[in-house]
């Protein structure tokens, strides 16, 4: 049985799964439409020169770009793709004339890989402090800080790699502009997820996890009215992919995303219920969290082998999740968690063997 009312159509969309993949904070599994788009553009490249066949689908390149702009709130010419999130992080940061060593504000669950692209570029980074045990940004204490101090930017991953908390970026945006203080927001765990019109200066994201879009794609776009230069420069891509990426997302749009949002919060509280306290694995998140990403605490005593050695039994029993290591999100502290991120056609049988094989595992 589905755990929501859209996994028939959504599992109907691709071809049948080899496993439980429970996995889309990782890579979700595109539709066979968007595997088409893909290849049947790799053949027209094949039959007529890259070059041509671009030319050709000028107006299905045109419709992509507009529908993942429609989900981000920018317009489709603010748009720039790149080949990863990371790709489209640099080129936000190379595109961008900032002081020497620039100050920049981060929440908690800051991407480990954007923390090291902030330090080899000598920024300045400082963590802002939680509203809550689960890393939320406290909005209240960041307003106060903005009236003594405004740093070159703040960075926000709206949604990390290792907590599915939800940050409250319309209201970090806010205050952040009242301060005339630019905010830039990692949406790799967000676009496709949850709502992801948020006013932010500048926003990028990747294809691969919840929009189920192909991997290899990426993008970056910045507000004309950004409280910051920022120039993006056009750069050679993968034209195939973009399609793919439109596809995607045109499936989405077609189904409504605040539906999808709706019914992927849905999701993550029914696997939340289900999972927490299972031989004594604890669910890191609010059970109410309204995002699709669930972490879970080992029993204590369990460091990050044990997990890489739990998720490897798992895949073994046909179930695939992520050991979610502390470099993902090394301000959060240096624990260790198994991250479950069912997508829309997740079913409660594949829930329950989780729950069996979790709690069977020898703790
Ligand atoms: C996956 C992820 C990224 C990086 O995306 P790539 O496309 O692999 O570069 C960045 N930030 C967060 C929060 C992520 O989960």
């Amino acid at each position: 049985m589905y755990c929501s009312e859209l996994g028939e159509q959504w599992h109907a969309a691709r071809v049948e799964p080899s496993l439980a993949h429970l996995d889309a904070a990782s890579a979700g599994r595109s539709s066979r439409s968007t595997v088409d788009s893909i290849t049947r553009h790799l053949q027209r490249e094949a039959e007529r020169g890259a070059y041509v066949a671009a030319d050709d689908q000028a107006e299905a390149l045109d419709a992509s770009r507009a529908a993942i702009a429609s989900l981000i709130g920018h317009s489709p010419e603010e748009l720039s793709y790149r080949d990863s999130a990371r790709a489209a992080l640099r080129a936000l940061l190379n595109g961008w004339a900032l002081p020497m060593s620039p100050i920049v504000w981060v929440g908690k669950n800051e991407f480990g890989p954007n923390l090291a692209e902030f330090e080899r570029r000598n920024f300045a980074v400082r963590a802002l402090p939680d509203a809550d045990v689960y890393g939320r940004i406290d909005v209240d204490a960041l307003e106060n800080m903005l009236q003594f101090e405004q740093p070159d930017f703040i960075h926000v991953c709206h949604i990390g790699s290792a907590s599915g908390v939800v940050q409250p970026v319309e209201q970090i945006v806010e205050v952040a502009h009242n301060a005339g203080v630019p905010v830039v927001v990692d949406m790799a765990q967000s676009v496709g997820h949850v709502p992801t019109v948020t006013g932010a200066d500048a926003v990028y994201g990747t294809a691969r996890k919840w929009l189920t879009g192909p991997r290899g794609v990426g993008f970056v776009a910045v507000r004309p009215d950004a409280l910051a230069h920022i120039d993006v420069f056009f750069s050679e891509s993968f034209i195939a992919g973009q399609l793919g990426l439109g596809q995607a997302v045109a499936e989405v749009v077609e189904i409504g995303p605040d539906r999808v949002y709706a019914e992927l919060a849905a999701i993550g509280r029914i696997t939340r219920e289900r999972l927490n306290g299972i031989g004594s694995w604890e669910v890191v998140e609010p059970v109410d969290e309204a995002s699709a990403l669930v972490t879970l605490a080992p029993p204590p005593g369990w460091g990050p082998s044990d997990l890489h050695a739990a998720k490897a039994k798992l895949l073994q029993s046909g179930i695939l999740v992520t050991a979610a290591e502390p470099w993902r999100a090394p301000l959060a502290g240096d624990r260790s968690f198994l991250r479950v991120s069912p997508h829309l056609d997740v079913r409660r049988e594949q829930l329950d063997d989780l729950a069996n094989a979790i709690r069977t595992m020898g703790y």
